[in-house]
């Protein structure tokens, strides 16, 4: 298969997305991401929060040298900011981090300070959606580390699907996965994770809005704790 051409139309795109979504539901994760690279080569990208590097480790096979892109908000746990560090030293991927347009002091000038807590979800969109959205716009396909069992918000996840809202194809491959394969995954390969995982944190966001999980929570329930919020916006 030949890379995608940048004269396909987003009908094009979007009826590719939906049958490689079908076809592909059932291939391994290399699989899914060696078919990506075949057919988007570099117009593809990976999306990290450096919960750990198992996305971008993958995708590196296929793709060396792949564009691995995270968003740094300002708030990030230090530990995160180490793990990208440590990706883009020992990993074959082009690391890009995109930062949001004011700075966090900027932000507090103009909104009042701790946003976070007042109106997350601007919040998130100042730090996290827009900067995203200004990042893909050089990309035809991005693939983020998404899982089925994370959430029931995420129960559905396609491993090839449409993302209506930025007319992108978009890529779970390690969607099937349960935790047990990430952590399988992990140990086989040597991939970096966030030294947070090993500190009770089961995911890992901003340090403002990211506590520890507790015995039997689902492995979101530390993000937003106690707001009704459950996604940052990227993923709706
Ligand atoms: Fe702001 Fe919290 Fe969203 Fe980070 S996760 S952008 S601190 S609201």
């Amino acid at each position: 298969m030949t890379a995608v051409q940048e004269e396909r139309t987003t009908e094009d795109l979007k009826a590719l997305a939906e049958q490689a979504g079908r076809e592909l539901e059932n291939a391994t994760a290399p699989e899914i991401l060696r078919w990506a690279a075949d057919t988007f080569g570099r117009r593809f990208c990976v999306t990290s929060s450096m919960e750990d590097a198992v996305v971008a480790h993958l995708a590196s096979r296929a793709l060396p040298g792949v564009d691995v892109v995270f968003l740094d908000t300002g708030y990030h746990f230090p530990e995160t900011i180490g793990t990208r560090d440590a990706v883009e030293a020992v990993m074959d991927v082009n690391l890009i981090t995109l930062t949001p347009r004011q700075t966090v002091a900027e932000q507090d000038a103009e909104y009042g300070p701790r946003l976070h807590d007042r109106d997350p979800d601007l919040c998130c969109a100042l730090r996290k959606v827009r900067p995203l959205e200004e990042g893909l716009k050089n990309y035809v396909a991005w693939a983020t580390g998404l899982r089925r069992d994370e959430s029931p918000t995420r129960a559905d996840t396609p491993v090839v699907g449409w993302d209506e809202k930025r007319q992108k194809v978009k890529i779970s491959p390690i969607a099937r996965w349960s935790q047990e394969d990430v952590a399988a995954y992990v140990a086989e390969h040597g991939v970096l994770t966030n030294p947070l995982l090993m500190d009770g944190y089961a995911s890992v966001g901003c340090a403002p809005c990211t506590r520890r999980v507790l015995e039997g929570e689902d492995a979101r329930a530390g993000r937003w704790s106690g707001l009704s919020k459950t996604e940052c916006g990227l993923h709706g």
